[in-house]
């Protein structure tokens, strides 16, 4: 993990190891406040230096910054640490949102976009819809927007 990180431009320092750790230990795009959660299981770490943390790393192509339904941005692992680009399955409802097994049939977008004549430098695939979990607690059969929440969101932005 150090060595990556090293290779793509960015000193390994504790923080930005455990940011890492963090990314690479899940399987879904997660929002910054529940990264910054993780984190701070591990190490003290402020805000502010988690979202310099995470812009550097989408920068250094280290991590993926997914735009969604709400406004907080997902964060998951980028070409360099999962080695192939994944789609995404969003739910509307809990703000979910799974990272797809590399490879899967609708990655073949990922071929389109270099037969094209150009330099493709990102392709983002992302399903939206309404998880198992959120299907079942809305009761099966019921298909109305009585009861529905919006997504959890992270209320962090923007306060430094
Ligand atoms: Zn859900
Ligand atoms: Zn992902």
């Amino acid at each position: 993990m150090a060595r990556l990180l090293a290779e793509a431009g960015a000193e390994p320092t504790p923080v930005r190891l455990a940011v890492a750790r963090v990314l690479a230990g899940g399987d879904r795009a997660m929002p910054a406040a529940d990264i910054l959660a993780r984190v701070r299981e591990a190490m003290p770490v402020n805000k502010v230096t988690l979202y310099r943390i995470l812009d550097l790393f989408v920068r250094q192509g280290l991590a993926n910054r997914h735009s969604s339904g709400d406004r907080a941005f997902r964060y998951c692992l980028g070409p360099r640490l999962s080695g192939r680009a994944h789609g995404h399955a969003y739910c509307l409802r809990c703000g979910r949102m799974e990272c797809l097994p590399a490879g899967s049939d609708l990655l073949d977008v990922v071929a389109v976009g270099r037969s094209l004549d150009m330099d493709v430098l990102g392709v983002e695939v992302r399903i939206d819809g309404v998880c198992a979990s959120c299907r079942q607690a809305a009761g099966e059969g019921r298909s109305g927007p009585a009861g529905s929440q919006g997504p959890a969101v992270d209320g962090g932005r923007g306060k430094n």
